[in-house]
């Protein structure tokens, strides 16, 4: 049974999601503040983390990068946002949530991207997938979920991760903005290219001069150069 924690102020929205997630078979904790959200994600180990990004005392943004600080770096973390808070959202999203839904939003549609996220997380942990992918001075253990430039751990989020492994797995390819918001976020309804380049520009940063690899091919998306 996968868990969630629930971040969010609102008393309607939290006992409305918490009733309908925990019929559908998942184990809830609630948490109201910001604060309390950081202390359960580390004591109830859930398995996603739906996060209200406007909060009473620290925002979504923070508990978030809180979160990925300690050893919650893996669990993924649907960002909950209200209209007109874009900005606000795409840090969320550089601050390695994976996914965001807007308020107001349907049941059907949070479980419908509870279970993506879910999903993809767990494709990754499993076996079938073992073993390394490589490019120049980057090697990415698909097993450990583990990315090392030149023999030095990086520390991706688990949306950069995707991002990575993707590309590796494609080399030469060329990636259209299109085919990586499908195939890496899996849901494009709200998600605009734009949310592409920000977290390829983020990718390359952390990868140093080893995310020269990969390349912009302008007005078309992304390739990683193929080696020799
Ligand atoms: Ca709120």
């Amino acid at each position: 049974m996968s868990r969630i924690l629930i971040v969010e102020d609102e008393q309607d929205l939290a006992s409305l999601l918490e009733y309908n997630l925990k019929q559908e078979g998942f184990e809830i904790e609630v948490a109201r503040t910001g604060a309390a959200g950081v202390s359960r994600a580390r004591a109830f180990k859930p398995d996603l983390i739906l996060l209200d990004l406007m909060l009473p005392d620290i925002g979504g943004t923070e508990v978030a990068r809180l979160v990925r600080e300690g050893d919650g770096k893996r669990i993924p973390i649907i960002m909950v946002t209200a209209r007109g808070e874009e900005s606000d959202r795409v840090r969320g999203l550089e601050q390695g949530a994976d996914d965001y839904v807007v308020k107001p939003f349907s049941v059907k549609e949070l479980l419908l991207r509870i279970r993506n996220v879910l999903r993809r997380d767990g494709s990754e942990a499993k076996p079938q997938a073992h073993g390394t992918l490589a490019a120049p001075d980057i090697v990415l253990d698909v097993e450990r979920h583990e990315v090392k430039v030149k023999g030095k751990p990086v520390v991706l989020t688990a949306l950069e991760f995707r991002l990575l492994k993707t590309f590796l797995e494609r080399p030469g390819r060329v990636q259209t903005r299109e085919m990586l918001l499908s195939d890496v976020w899996g849901i494009d309804a709200e998600i605009t290219t734009r949310t592409v380049d920000t977290h390829i520009k983020r990718l390359r940063e952390k990868l140093g001069p080893a995310g020269d690899v990969i390349e912009t091919i302008r007005g078309v998306g992304y390739k990683l150069a193929p080696t020799e």
